[in-house]
């Protein structure tokens, strides 16, 4: 079937579309129907099954005969380390880690926390937790102390499961002294950390009766193998923390029979992804794209996962990815912009697989909205289709997508194409009216979400409630800004928070940063709203210009206001523009606009704009006049 018909498929019954897909998954007892509301905003996909994730993600695949296909690659090209594991050899030291964490005695009710580099151990912890029936909460390695110590005192871990250390690039962290910083502040006192020693990134010394050795608790383990444990399809199989905020934590929750639902149907059909095929996801397994698709995603289907343990670029240079994309025959690649970026920048080549061409079928790419240029570099780069993709970590797999197991549809650059099966997306006006084609206004899905969505939040159903579904009842907020075109095609102009108010007119922040970001002389840019008496806001741009262009500030100045003139209008007011030598990112590597927002409105907290003085003159200038600051 087309996407078309699926799609219609889906609405007519959409109680009986997730029936037909969740029959497709073992289940220790089936559910009574496709969905339960109780008249709250809170509902629950399959009620009454009892399911395991791990069971399904690994014993399927033996009972079906295929124990002997490869389950996961693993590349470190720091530590030299190359290995692969069959559905059979993943399942079995699954099953003896889940008896050693057995044996440490954790109650159905506790958590576990891993933080852990990019190795298959990471899989084996995820996995040995859900045929446990433990809820995790993977943290992603690049967290500062503060977050660690935040995400231990709300996840209240009984275990936490980790590493000397990893390497995210060339060169090696080590994670003992973060994890003692963050313990020595937290409240909480987990009653173990199990730690596996990577002598080539680094050693930790294990604190007595506190600290156990993965292999020691492994080698000793009691337990024969515990069998998977079902649990209710409502279980929460992990909670994962929204990105980057040093803000109180906050972690979507996600349960088990819903997810693995929404992610085997998503896996075939939007990634075109089927049993055997190698499915490259590029993220670390703490990012939601890591939990969704290197790892339950890609298992559930019978898939081959890659984990990588290195840079894009300098582990040891941009030939990775495509070394790896020809070594492992990848067959669809799951990335962000960043990376591309990152390997675009860096890449001597046009075309690195030369004649053989290249076994890709399909770049996917999510987490930000990808600029046209970047998306018709890439294409002829990995010699395939590239699909942009538009999702969150509340809800776990994409919302709108082209769909390459469907047949993919026509291209609009700069579009994410359809609102897949499952979401009813309704463009909403402040006042919660519904907005006609082509009129751009808040991006929001109508109640229920589809299985696989965040069910709450951790611990804080309030604050689910009043975060997402306060303020367009009935439906949830996303938080972004766009529209739907004639032919329901949705183009996400960015957060709320990045549209720009110019006299009446909304301007996306992000379609200046992509004319500006097109000029050969700017290496990366961010657009953010300054407040303006006259027009009640007006763009201020950071830019960072490339090391190797030599144009005098005001010149590249005048020629960026001259190119969003001509691509937007006028109408944009891009008068500001400021020269600075770096900008903030998150953890995920996302712009920090609200620390630029911050320092337009209080002239702090951008040390890190090192060379430009922050003094109130400056600001001064940039928010209240034409200025344009050199470097
Ligand atoms: P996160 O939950 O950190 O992954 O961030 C989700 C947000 O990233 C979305 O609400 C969007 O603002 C943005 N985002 C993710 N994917 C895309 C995309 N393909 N196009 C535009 N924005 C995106």
């Amino acid at each position: 079937m087309q996407f078309e018909d699926v799609r219609s498929d889906w609405s007519t019954d959409p109680g009986g579309f997730w029936e037909r897909q969740a029959a497709r998954l073992t289940w220790a007892r089936t559910p009574d129907k496709a969905l339960e509301a109780d008249g709250s905003a809170f509902y629950r996909w399959f009620p009454g099954g009892m399911i395991n994730a791990a069971e399904n993600c690994l014993d399927v695949h033996l009972a079906a005969g295929r124990g002997e296909d490869v389950a996961l690659i693993f590349d470190s090209p720091q530590t030299g380390a190359k290995d692969t594991y069959s559905y059979r050899r993943l399942h079995d030291e699954v099953v003896a880690f889940a008896g050693a964490l057995d044996d440490l005695g954790l109650a159905a009710d506790e958590t576990v926390l891993i933080f852990m580099p990019a190795v298959p151990q990471t899989v084996v912890a995820m996995l040995a937790c859900a045929r446990l029936g433990l809820t995790h909460s993977v943290v992603v390695t690049s967290v500062p102390v503060a977050v660690l110590r935040d995400r231990v005192d709300d996840a209240r871990p009984a275990v936490i499961l980790t590493a000397s250390g990893g390497f995210d690039g060339p060169n090696a962290t080590v994670y003992q002294p973060l994890f003692e910083a963050a313990l020595a502040q937290a409240h909480h006192r987990p009653r173990h950390l199990v730690v596996l020693q990577r002598p080539q990134a680094g050693r930790w010394t294990p604190v007595p009766g506190r600290d156990l050795d993965w292999h020691d608790l492994t080698a000793h383990s009691t337990k024969a193998g515990p069998a998977p444990v079902p649990v209710p399809s409502t279980h929460p199989l992990y909670m994962l923390y929204t990105s980057g905020s040093t803000s109180r934590p906050k972690a979507v929750t996600r349960d088990t029979g819903g997810y693995l639902t929404a992610l085997r149907w998503a896996a075939e059909k939007v990634f075109g992804v089927r049993a055997g095929d190698v499915f490259w996801t590029d993220s670390h397994p703490g990012w939601v794209m890591g939990h969704s698709f290197t790892v339950y995603g890609a298992l559930v289907t019978g898939a081959t996962t890659v984990v990588y343990e290195g840079s894009p670029v300098d582990t040891p240079d941009p030939s990775a990815f495509p070394r790896i994309i020809a070594e492992y025959g990848v067959s669809v690649l799951f990335t962000t912009p960043m990376t591309l970026r990152r390997i675009r920048a860096a890449s001597p080549e046009d075309r690195p697989f030369g004649s053989g061409g290249s076994p890709l079928r399909a770049v996917f790419l999510a987490s930000e909205r990808v600029e046209p240029e970047l998306m018709d570099w890439t294409g002829p780069f990995f010699g395939c289709p590239v699909v942009d993709n538009w999702w969150q970590t509340e809800t776990g797999w994409p919302i709108a997508s082209n769909c390459l197991g469907l047949g993919l549809l026509p291209v609009k650059p700069g579009s994410v194409a359809r609102p897949l099966p499952g979401y009813r997306v309704e463009i909403l006006d402040e006042d919660g009216r519904p907005l006609p084609p082509g009129e751009q206004g808040h991006v929001t899905i109508r109640l229920p979400l589809p299985p696989g969505c965040l069910t709450t939040l951790w611990n804080d159903d309030e604050r689910f409630a009043e975060t997402y579904l306060k303020n367009f009842p009935g439906h949830y907020d996303t938080s972004d800004a766009g529209h739907l075109d004639e032919d329901g095609y949705l183009w996400i102009a960015g957060r709320t928070d990045d549209i720009i108010n110019v006299g009446g007119d909304s301007l996306s922040g992000l379609d200046v940063e992509h004319v500006i970001g097109a000029h050969p002389s700017v290496e990366r840019c961010a657009v953010v709203a300054a407040p303006d008496d006259f027009y009640t806001q007006v763009p201020v741009a950071f830019v960072v210009q490339r090391d190797d262009t030599d144009l005098a500030p005001h010149h590249l100045a005048r020629e960026l206001r001259a190119l969003v003139d001509e691509r937007i209008g006028a109408w944009a007011r891009l008068t500001r523009l400021l020269f600075v030598r770096a900008l903030t990112y998150t953890p995920s590597r996302k712009i920090k606009r609200s620390d630029l927002r911050a320092w337009l409105s209080t002239g702090t907290g951008l040390d890190v704009l090192a060379d430009i003085r922050l003094t109130s003159d400056v600001i001064a200038k940039v928010v209240g006049c034409s200025a344009v600051e050199g470097r």
